[in-house]
C-alpha cells in the first residue's frame, strides 16, 4: 500500500485559508489590527462573537460572563472592549471547545485578567505538551507548548456544569471527533448550543487525525448531540454563521457519504492517489475549500478510516 506522501504545507497556504488553526502560524502570519470584533445576539442572553478564528459564544448576565472560546491572544483586548458594550461584569469562566489555538489562544490573556479556564483533560495535555496537529498526511502544523497561564485550570473527563446567570451550562466531551478533546456546550434555558469544530461552515472540514481525531467520531458526535436537542435550536458551528439542525444534518450526511466513498475505494485496495486521481470525491466539490481541498480531505478519511491516527492522549 502505498503511503501518503509526506510533505509539508507551506505556511503561504496557510495565510492563503480562511481560517488560521495555530497560535504560532496566525500570529506570526496574520495582522490583526484590522480585525473587528462583530457581536450578534443568539438568543436570550446568549451572544456570538466573530473575529478571527473560532466563534466565541458568551453567556452574559448579573453573574458576570462565560464565554466559550477566546480566539487568539492579540484579540482579547478587543473582545474584552466588545463585551463591555454589553456588561460591565467580568469574564470568569471560558470553556475551550478543543486545544487548537484559534480557540483556544486568548486563554493566557483572559486568565491574567482573573477569568478561569476549563476544558477536557486531553485540552491541558495537548496545550502542555505542544505537538503537531494535522490531517495524518500532507496537512501538518507544528505547534509549542503552551505557557502555563494558558493551561485549563480545571479540567474533566466526560462532562462539567457551570452554573451560572441562571442556567445550568453544560460541557459534554465527545471523543475522537475534530480532536480527542472536543466538547459541544449546550445553553439549554436558552436553546442554544456550540459545537466547536466538530461542526463547521466552510467546507470539508479539518479533521486533526494527528491530535487523536476521526471522521467516525465526527459523525457520531453530532447524531448525539442532535438526538440531546430540541429541534429548534441555534446552533453556534465552530467556524461560520449561524445555524439551524437541518444544517447539521446536510453536514453530516456529507461526512457520511463521502466516508462510504472512500471506505469503498479503500476496500476495493485503491491507493490514496488513485483515490485522488480517479477524483472520488467531484460530486461533493462545491465542499472543496482553500483550507482543506477535495485532495486534502480525501486524504483525511483515508487516514481516519485507515486508522493511521495520530497519537491518542489517554484520559481515565
Ligand atoms: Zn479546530
Amino acid at each position: 500500500m502505498q503511503r501518503p506522501k509526506r510533505r509539508q504545507v507551506p505556511f503561504i497556504a496557510l495565510a492563503a485559508g480562511v481560517l488560521f488553526l495555530m497560535t504560532v502560524s496566525a500570529t506570526a502570519q496574520q495582522d490583526f489590527s484590522k480585525v473587528q470584533i462583530k457581536v450578534t445576539k443568539v438568543s436570550g442572553n446568549i451572544y456570538m462573537l466573530e473575529g478571527a478564528g473560532g466563534n466565541i459564544a458568551a453567556s452574559v448576565g448579573e453573574d458576570g460572563i462565560v464565554i466559550v472560546d477566546d480566539q487568539y491572544a492579540p484579540l482579547v483586548e478587543k473582545i474584552q472592549q466588545a463585551l463591555k458594550g454589553i456588561t460591565d461584569k467580568p469574564v470568569r469562566f471560558i470553556i475551550n471547545t478543543h486545544y487548537h489555538g484559534d480557540h483556544s489562544g486568548g486563554n493566557e490573556p483572559f486568565s491574567k485578567a482573573g477569568a478561569t479556564v476549563i476544558a477536557q483533560d486531553n485540552v491541558r495535555k495537548r496545550l502542555e505538551s505542544g505537538g503537531t496537529a494535522g490531517n495524518g498526511g500532507s496537512l501538518k502544523m507544528d505547534y509549542p507548548a503552551a505557557p502555563k497561564a494558558a493551561l485549563p485550570i480545571i479540567t474533566f473527563a466526560n462532562d462539567v456544569t457551570v452554573h451560572l446567570n441562571g442556567e445550568d451550562i453544560r460541557a459534554l466531551h465527545f471523543p475522537s471527533g475534530h480532536t480527542d478533546g472536543d466538547s459541544i456546550i449546550f445553553f439549554p434555558k436558552n436553546n442554544v448550543v456550540h459545537m466547536g469544530d466538530d461542526f463547521v461552515r466552510y467546507g470539508f472540514p479539518f479533521i486533526d487525525v494527528a491530535g487523536g481525531g476521526s471522521v467516525q467520531g465526527m459523525i457520531d458526535a453530532m447524531e448525539k448531540a442532535m438526538a440531546l436537542l430540541p429541534p429548534d435550536v441555534k446552533v453556534i458551528p465552530g467556524h461560520g454563521a449561524i445555524s439551524n439542525l437541518d444544517d447539521v444534518r446536510a453536514f453530516v450526511k456529507m461526512l457520511k457519504e463521502t466516508s462510504a466513498v472512500v471506505q469503498k475505494a479503500i476496500d476495493r485496495r485503491q491507493t490514496l492517489e488513485q483515490m485522488k486521481q480517479a477524483k472520488i470525491l467531484a460530486p461533493w466539490e462545491k465542499f472543496s475549500g482553500s483550507f482543506i481541498n477535495t485532495d486534502a480531505f480525501i486524504e483525511t478519511l483515508y487516514n481516519s478510516l485507515t486508522g493511521q491516527k495520530g497519537k491518542f492522549v489517554k484520559h481515565n
